[in-house]
């Protein structure tokens, strides 16, 4: 059988999962190729007008690998973490397919819920009995793609360099270079590090999260929120930059609290829809990372100012 497995949204985090999940069930798997702009328009085609851009992306992929696939994985994740969930685009996301895009091969529309192994466990054998009926070879694969998954890694950590920004905001806008415009090479080209929630420490970003008057349920809201406070409040970075879909609810609420929390510390938020010129993009960063450079210019030379009178 040949599987599909459509590079956008999550597969950003656990693309690796269902490559050896399916691999393993001993299908022939396909993933889409690199977002790209004839990937953006076929999903501009495919797509609803109000859909925000990861979403037509994700349409573009799919409608890019269909026609040569017998099942294509449209991932219907509920919860990643205990009483919490995620967008409610992602749970009706095999819906937005099958009425967006013509003559669809068969597709998972199984529920994903992945808050504990257990609960992973029971959605991965639905979807693995659409490949085999044979329990034990699921709960291999199953055991497989875990183990895979855990011993990858996600996100990045720059260490070499001086100055550094943590690059926030949902895994595909931050991971994805189509959709940002390449925004880490560009910041590298700067001479400019960058780190991603992704190694903030757990403990703290939940601390941080959780000193809001209410709790978050949505869980990549509380990973940017608790990770962009934690990396402000102890100077692990000196710039925040927010990647935002236009017209993101979530985002938009994020935003508006983690501006907020850290008060005049630098803090960029750039916004992609299919039209963002990169013109734009380009000149917003260099301004920003201008100003990251000249304000560390004046702590220092404050800095310096006050030792040397201190020891006159
Ligand atoms: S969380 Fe925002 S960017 Fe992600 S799918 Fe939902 S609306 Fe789009």
């Amino acid at each position: 059988m040949k599987v599909g497995i459509p590079k956008g949204l999550l597969y950003w985090k656990y693309g690796i999962f269902a490559e050896i999940f399916f691999t393993e069930l001993g299908c022939e798997v396909i993933v889409s190729g690199d977002t790209n702009s004839e990937i953006l328009n076929l999903g501009i085609e495919n797509s609803v007008d109000e859909a925000c851009v990861p979403i037509k992306v994700f349409h573009g992929h799919v409608a890019s690998i269909k026609d040569q696939c017998d099942l294509v994985v449209i991932p219907r994740i509920m919860r990643l973490t205990d009483r919490e969930f995620i967008c409610p685009k992602f749970c009706g996301l095999p819906e937005m397919i099958k009425n967006s895009i013509p003559n669809m091969p068969d597709i998972t529309e199984e529920e994903i819920n992945a808050y504990h192994e257990k609960a992973l466990y029971k959605s991965m054998i639905q979807i693995g009995k659409k490949v085999t009926k044979d329990r034990r070879k699921i709960q291999k694969a199953f055991e497989k793609a875990m183990e895979a998954y855990q011993t990858s890694s996600c996100g990045i950590h720059d260490e070499k360099y001086e100055s550094k920004i943590a690059l926030l905001g949902h895994p595909y806008n931050v991971q994805d270079p189509f959709l940002n415009m390449n925004v880490v090479n560009k910041l590298h080209h700067l001479g400019v590090g960058v780190m991603t929630e992704e190694f903030a420490p757990k403990k703290e970003v939940n601390e941080y999260a959780n000193q809001l008057f209410k709790k978050f349920f949505w869980t990549f809201a509380r990973h940017c929120y608790g990770a962009g406070a934690y990396f402000a409040e102890n100077r692990k970075v000196d710039g925040i930059i927010y990647l935002s879909a236009f017209a993101c609810g979530i985002d938009s609420v994020v935003i508006e609290l983690l501006k907020d929390r850290v008060g005049d510390f630098p803090f960029l938020v750039l916004k992609m829809d299919e039209q963002t010129g990169q013109g734009g993009f380009d000149t917003r960063i260099e301004a920003f990372v201008d100003m990251i450079e000249r304000r560390k210019e004046c702590e220092g030379n404050f800095s310096s100012y006050g030792e040397h009178s201190y020891s006159s």
